[in-house]
């Protein structure tokens, strides 16, 4: 299954990829949950983000 690219998501340590029972993979960003200024589940590619932060020890 392809997963379409997810900009800054994709290396943020906030976020977190959850799969749907369809088989679609979304980006859900985890600061949503405690700052509203960030979308859930945000429109993805994300080209620039001021809560991105570069994740450690993964990809
Ligand atoms: S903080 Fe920005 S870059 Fe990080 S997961 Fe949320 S929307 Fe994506």
């Amino acid at each position: 299954m392809e997963i379409p690219p997810g900009g800054l998501c994709d290396h943020c340590q906030h976020c977190k990829r959850v799969g749907s029972a369809r088989g679609s993979v979304f980006r859900l960003c985890l600061l949503h949950e405690r700052d509203p200024r960030f979308a859930k589940y945000p429109r993805v590619p994300v080209l620039s983000c001021p809560g991105y932060q570069a994740a450690t020890g993964k990809a």
